[in-house]
């Protein structure tokens, strides 16, 4: 039974923390008790990376531009804001990768690079001979022992399949959700569904091509795109989330300095205002180096401050479709490390999401920035604009300037999990549980990156309390 008058601060106005907010509030009301919420923010605005802008009739992302449809926690979020009816598949279309200056095709059943039809990787131009006999030998190669030891993405995928297949299509669509590098990303903590797929099947081709769902057939309908986003865009989604949180009390412009308990779950934050909270409670829903510096009494915090993330930046590019004299059949392609490119993707996204962009125009979002490419993020708009240009003419000809451009420069803003991420997480939450019982930490630092992971988290970290109240 959870006693009256609790007091639960969070830290971070980001999806995390709005979502933990969001279900503590339905609790308190479902519940009928009375749980005190504050929601501090540091900036003068909600959404943390979240942010799009409306401009000439254009509906641009800054940050992400969608999520994941299968996994569940955002559609279902969406929903219980009211905001159904605004939901939205991405169109989908050829996607490609550039490898030594061509644009190439992603081999038709390829799940995140790993082949599961046989005839589209006999036929593609992204591996030489050899390499694609490499990749076969998974066919046969035992499974690796069971050890229990993470190991990286690359170790994995290169034991597998060989280095080209990594190099050449593996590492661009992963560097694509964590801008990291894939020979020190974790597999535990990515994509542990792989590992999975070699213990239960040896062969990952094999294993992919049993446990994916059936590709359509041509005949039946168009497919639906894997990604789902919001038709104003997803900033609507943290208005909405705003207005429904009417019990809780908003602190926008204000840092948390630091967090010290002052007795057995009883906690005193420090404000950058000069203000002091207490509360039971606290979700710390911000960045990890942010979380490690919030208590510095923490020593066990540490290898959240020893955490990588890496820096990128979009650029979004608005032009006449005149303007475009060779427009590709696609959605967008991602980069190679194989070239001599500075941009690291490129979206379409008039054609992959065309409710974002007016009739007759075009919009083209490109990343650039990656793990040991973080340089360029440094540099100007214009020479970020001008380098962008030069890229894009090598593949498109584009024949004029962009009517605008929107570049948004993401700092340490893309959390590198790196082998033993899991190991470590763990490590520091036991610890944390026992000095300061009732704080929990959550955010795309941790569980998973997308958005439906840190709305999961948000929601993980209200059950925590709530079963530690409920005891
Ligand atoms: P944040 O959004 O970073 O929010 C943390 C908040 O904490 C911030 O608002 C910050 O101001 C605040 N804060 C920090 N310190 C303090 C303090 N001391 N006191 C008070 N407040 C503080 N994911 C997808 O699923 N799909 C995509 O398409 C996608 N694209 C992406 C593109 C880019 C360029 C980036 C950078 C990320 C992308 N992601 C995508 C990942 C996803 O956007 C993030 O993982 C997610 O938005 C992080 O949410 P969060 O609430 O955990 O953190």
């Amino acid at each position: 039974m959870i006693e009256e008058n609790r007091r639960v601060v969070i830290i971070g106005g980001g999806i995390t923390g709005l979502s933990a907010a969001y279900y503590l509030q339905k609790e308190s009301k479902e519940k009928n008790v009375n749980i005190e919420i504050t929601l501090i923010e540091a900036s003068n605005r909600l959404g943390g990376k979240i942010q799009t802008i409306r401009k000439n009739g254009f509906t641009i992302e800054r940050g992400p531009d969608s999520f994941l449809a299968r996994k569940q926690s955002a559609g279902r979020l969406v929903k219980e804001v009211g905001l159904e009816d605004q939901l939205i598949h991405n169109s989908t279309g050829q996607a490609y990768i550039l490898l030594k200056g061509e644009l190439h095709p992603m081999p038709e059943g390829a799940v995140m690079g790993i082949p599961t039809k046989l005839s589209p990787f006999v036929t593609t131009g992204l591996f030489s001979p050899i390499g694609k006999m490499r990749a076969a030998a998974d066919l046969i190669l035992p499974a690796s022992k069971k050890t229990g030891d993470d190991q990286s993405l690359g170790s994995f995928f290169r034991r597998r399949l060989g280095d080209e297949v990594v190099d050449n299509l593996i590492e661009p669509l992963l560097s694509g959700i964590y801008a990291g590098d894939i020979d020190k990303l974790s597999l535990e903590a990515t994509f542990p569904q792989f590992q999975q797929v070699e213990e239960k099947y040896r062969s990952l081709i094999l294993g992919m091509k049993q446990s994916s769902p059936k590709q359509q057939s041509a005949s039946s309908q168009k497919k639906k795109g894997m990604f789902q986003t919001l038709k104003g865009g997803l900033q609507t989604l943290v208005d909405a989330l705003e207005e429904k949180l009417d019990e809780v009390a908003f602190l926008k412009a204000v840092k948390v300095e630091k967090i010290e308990k002052t007795n057995v779950e009883h906690y005193r934050l420090s404000l950058s205002n000069g203000s002091i909270i207490e509360c039971d409670s606290v979700v710390v829903a911000t960045p990890h180096h942010a979380t490690a510096n919030l208590i510095p009494s923490a020593d066990y915090l540490s290898p959240l401050q020893k955490m990588k993330s890496t820096t990128v930046a979009t650029v979004a590019m608005a032009f006449d479709e005149s303007a475009l004299k060779n427009d590709i059949d696609g959605t967008g392609f991602v980069v190679s490390r194989n070239n001599d490119y500075t941009i690291t993707a490129c979206t379409w996204t008039h054609k992959k999401w065309p409710h974002t962009t007016p009739e007759g125009k075009v919009i083209l979002r490109c990343y650039v920035g990656r793990s040991g490419e973080e340089a360029i993020v440094d540099q100007s708009d214009e020479e970020i604009k001008k380098v962008v240009l030069d890229d894009l003419n090598k593949i498109m000809e584009i024949t004029t300037d962009p009517e605008f451009t929107i570049i948004t420069r993401w700092r340490e803003a893309m959390p590198q999990y790196a082998v033993g991420h899991k190991k470590m997480l763990r490590e520091v939450n036991e610890r944390l549980a026992k000095d300061m019982p009732g704080i929990y930490i959550a955010g795309s630092s941790f569980e998973g990156v997308g958005l439906p992971d840190c709305i999961n988290s948000g929601e993980a970290a209200v059950k925590a309390i709530l079963t530690r109240w409920n005891k």
